[in-house]
């Protein structure tokens, strides 16, 4: 079996961009176009050429590159049919399970609904990989835009199920600010606490937090723990996982 390879690097003020290459094939897919000029020369300096763009959702900071990128390169885009709100809809349209093939890989497609109503992830199952865009993020999860509680909460389970050694590649470096949130809201969890400690040594050091696990954040992301009873109560929502994410995503957008 081939061994896939991410390239990570970061684009704009906070996002990743990320390029999957199979060594097999030479073939590399871009996930998410945040910064296509940036994107492109990184593809360069490893002698890569990307063949397809793989869109997580339609917000400008994902899929703002396609059109420079296609035109450079001829890239096939893939994603949710919601792309085409901010340029060309994609070559090939997906939704829940079907499979996309790049050179030896292969991805499942998640639907995972909240952040906006047509975000995909991306599910390299034999790679122990997933591009998850903005409905995960190290110790967090994304706004909710488009969705609702009750859905991202879902969206959010679907993630959780995965095994937990997944490699989880988030498309921002928001960890830090997520990281003393997470301690507002859970703060006798010791896997966060000392997830915490290892984010803020890594960023005093100017590293990335990501990628992180499923099983890191199911430990200690209260996103994917709404249903923990010490959460629930703490929050006032005691046996109510979809009231208990709504408070703590609420929490989020004012703290
Ligand atoms: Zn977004
Ligand atoms: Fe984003």
């Amino acid at each position: 079996m081939t061994s896939a390879i991410v390239h990570i690097f970061p684009c704009l003020k906070d996002n990743y961009g990320f390029l999957l290459h199979d060594p097999s094939t030479g073939e590399t897919a871009a996930i998410d176009t945040p910064e296509a000029g940036k994107i492109l020369a990184e593809a360069d300096a490893k002698g890569w050429k990307i063949t397809q763009i793989w869109n997580t959702h339609w917000h400008p900071d994902h899929a703002g590159g396609n059109a420079e990128i296609v035109a450079k390169t001829g890239a096939k885009v893939v994603g949710p049919k919601e792309v085409d709100r901010i340029g060309a809809a994609p070559d090939r349209i997906v939704s829940e399970g079907d499979t996309v093939e790049m050179g030896a890989l292969k991805a499942t497609i998640i639907e995972t609904p909240g952040h906006t109503l047509g975000h995909i992830v991306f599910h390299l199952a034999d790679q122990k990989i997933a591009f998850v865009g903005d409905t995960l993020f190290a110790l967090g999860c994304g706004r909710l835009f488009e969705g609702t509680p009750g859905q991202m909460w879902d969206s959010l389970g679907k993630l959780r199920a995965l095994p937990d050694d997944t490699v989880v590649y988030c498309a921002h470096e928001y960890t830090a600010s997520n990281a003393a949130f997470a301690l507002s809201v859970d703060a006798q969890n010791a896997d966060l606490v000392a997830y915490a400690d290892d984010v803020r040594a890594k960023r005093a050091q100017n590293l990335a937090t990501v990628p992180t696990t499923i099983g890191k954040e199911k430990r200690a992301n209260p996103f994917l723990r709404a249903d923990d009873q010490k959460l629930q109560a703490f929050v006032g929502h005691a046996g109510d996982a979809v009231a208990t994410f709504a408070e703590v995503r609420e929490r989020k957008n004012n703290f």
